[in-house]
């Protein structure tokens, strides 16, 4: 078990170390878009090998030129190249909400996406990165983003050995293709419950020391401006305190209850679904 963890957190850090660098070549979320999901076999997250993502990732198949066709990449976790956010662009964001009261109950619906702010609280609050949107704990769809030009997520990390700081950037694209795949072929053993590589993230290399697995995340005391999308790519969620992914899970979904494993799953859940709005990341689906 515990050689099987380092050799995880060696490939963690490998991915850490490449950072912009791309993990998955495009020919590769390509491949991801057109196979049928039952083809890969879903792994268990177990002292076996890792899911093999290396492996299918090395054996790029005969690709149609997509990039021709979209003028942006195709979005990855979509099965199926009918998928509707191929064909259109998403729903605009709903409006703000009006000030004034709604009854309530018109509130028994799934629709309702966050927690209502507490009397005095503003609905909105300034956007705290460009890809983060006005509302609390919220950012951009993948597909504005990337229309928008954002191809780059940056963030602040500190060295816990010789406590400099720098700035680390991910690249959108293949950060999410990363995440997204591995709760795809691992989201049967999850049981609605982070693993372990998510509860104790690998961090990444020091600039400056080159320490391993010592640039802890500089996460925001303000919990409005927690840089949630860096720490996603980062799949470095786990950084987080109990306290800061209850309040993502507060205002984005209400299910805020429960041990950290639980919150942080929901938190990784709830990430992807912002990127991927149509993508196979709702709990209620997964919980079957
Ligand atoms: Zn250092």
């Amino acid at each position: 078990m515990a050689t099987n963890e380092h050799e995880i957190n060696r490939k963690r850090r490998n991915n850490h170390d490449s950072e912009v660098s791309s993990d998955i070549g495009d020919d590769d979320f390509t491949k991801l878009s057109l196979s049928p999901p039952g083809t890969t076999r879903p792994r268990l997250l177990s002292p076996t090998p890792r899911p093999p993502f290396q492996e299918i990732l090395s054996h790029p198949p005969p690709q149609p030129p997509f990039q021709e066709i979209f003028p942006y990449p195709p979005l990855p976790l979509q099965l199926s190249p009918s998928h509707p956010l191929f064909m259109a662009p998403p729903p605009p964001p709903p409006p703000p909400l009006p000030p004034a009261a709604t009854p309530p109950s018109q509130h028994r619906g799934r629709k309702n996406p966050a927690s209502k702010p507490r009397a005095g609280k503003s609905p909105t609050v300034p956007a705290p990165f460009p890809w983060a949107t006005t509302q609390r704990a919220t950012v951009h769809s993948l597909h504005h983003l990337l229309q928008n030009q954002i191809h780059s997520i940056s963030g602040q990390v500190q060295c816990k050995r010789c406590e400099k700081t720098f700035e680390i950037e991910y690249d959108l694209h293949n950060k999410f293709i990363a995440v997204g795949k591995f709760i795809l072929q691992n989201k049967h053993s999850m049981r609605d419950r982070a693993p372990s590589i998510w509860m104790n993230p690998a961090l990444p290399t020091c600039r400056f020391c080159n320490q391993e697995n010592s640039s802890k995340p500089i996460i925001s005391g303000n919990k409005k401006s927690i840089n949630w999308l860096f720490l996603l790519l980062g799949q470095m969620l786990g950084c987080c305190t109990l306290e800061q992914l209850k309040y993502f899970c507060k205002h984005t979904n209400n299910h805020r209850t429960g041990a950290k494993d639980r919150v942080l799953y929901l938190t990784y859940l709830g990430l992807c679904k912002q990127l991927d709005p149509a993508g196979p990341f709702d709990v209620s689906v997964m919980k079957k």
